[in-house]
């Protein structure tokens, strides 16, 4: 039985809840939410970013953590460039009151840009890192193709100027 708060809520025991007090200092390892009108302190895990300021909650299930995310920045063809395969490790602390389930971290993953997020688990996320690896190599091996077909169509275009017209 997962222990409660003020609200009856479930609490997830990996992440106590510190207090219900009002008017609380925010310290580098806490967090505060507002929920109902009471102002509640959580931990702040060491890999959260933080929060702004006091975060206002219908229920504490609505509190999330979530990292620095990481990128690749690629160019488009209509110009700029745009972010792709983000991704940062998020948790709800409090999931289980609405799940029931384990409330773990996990991998968030925005691989197209597009806000369409997937929750990846340590497995399915090192299966998608050995994919990244494998493409890596694939792309270095084509940009390898690419700069022999460049050099070699810079030869022609060479030998091609420095024909004689006749
Ligand atoms: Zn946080």
């Amino acid at each position: 039985m997962a222990a409660t708060h003020s609200t009856g809520a479930p609490v997830c025991e990996r992440y106590a809840l510190l207090g219900g007090t009002t008017g609380q200092q925010i310290t580098p390892r806490t967090v505060t939410a507002v929920l109902r009108g009471t102002a509640v302190t959580v931990q702040e895990p060491a890999w959260c970013k933080g929060h702004r300021g006091v975060e206002t909650l219908t229920d504490l299930v609505d509190l999330s953590h979530a990292s620095e995310s990481i990128a690749v920045t690629v160019p488009m063809y209509s110009g700029g460039t745009e972010q792709i395969l983000e991704a940062w490790i998020a948790h709800w602390p409090f999931e289980r009151a609405r799940t029931g389930g384990a409330c773990l971290p996990y991998l968030a993953l925005d691989a197209g840009g597009g806000c369409d997020i997937v929750n990846l688990g340590p497995a399915a996320a090192h299966a998608l890192a050995d994919q990244l690896e494998a493409y890596v190599a694939q792309l270095r091996a084509k940009v390898g193709e690419l700069e022999v077909l460049v050099a070699d169509q810079t030869a022609r275009a060479g030998d091609a100027d420095g024909e004689v017209q006749s």
